[in-house]
């Protein structure tokens, strides 16, 4: 990890946190994207960039069934390299200081990462997905179908 995740900016305010638990999270695959620095990583993905493979693991493939009735679906995932202590932030360093919780930053208590994926196919136990935010390698811990107006339920679901 580069030194500079872990500089504190003009402004914040870094605490103590109790030591980190994960709260008994299982992760359920990894996300492969093109991404291996924080730097090159966009800070929101958008549905027009790369499609990103989320691998899932046994014994959760099974799970998968019926997603592909669905366009979009919601990726939650494990920010796995984030530092989880500053509850003060200054993101652009101009001295805008803002609350962790006013913010959509991966430096949180629990770094957990959302995104509305578009959903281009699955492949066994593949989902490939264009939308994603995140480096290579990280952690998934769920999977939801999108209920929006561009993928309605089918009857039934
Ligand atoms: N879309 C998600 C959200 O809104 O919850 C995440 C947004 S967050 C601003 C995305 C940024 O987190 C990326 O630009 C990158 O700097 C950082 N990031 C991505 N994957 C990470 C990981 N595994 N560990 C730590 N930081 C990560």
């Amino acid at each position: 990890m580069a030194s500079e995740e872990f500089s504190v900016r003009e402004g914040e305010l870094a605490v103590e946190p109790p030591p980190p638990t994960d709260a008994g999270l299982v992760f359920i695959g990894r996300i492969h994207t093109p991404w291996t620095s924080r730097e090159e990583t966009p800070r929101q993905g958008r549905q027009d960039g790369p499609v990103c493979r989320i691998e899932i693991f046994d014994p959760w493939v099974p799970g998968l069934k019926g997603l592909e009735d669905y366009r979009q679906v919601e990726v939650f995932y494990w920010l796995h390299r984030a530092r989880r202590d500053l509850v003060l932030q200054n993101p652009r360093r101009d001295g805008d200081i803002r609350g962790v919780f006013a913010l959509r930053s991966p430096v949180r208590p629990n770094p957990i990462g959302l995104s509305v994926a578009a959903l281009v196919g699955i492949e066994g136990n593949v989902v490939l997905v264009r939308g994603l935010d995140c480096l290579d390698g990280t952690p998934l811990i769920d999977l939801k179908p999108d209920r929006c107006a561009y993928s309605p339920p089918k009857p039934g679901h």
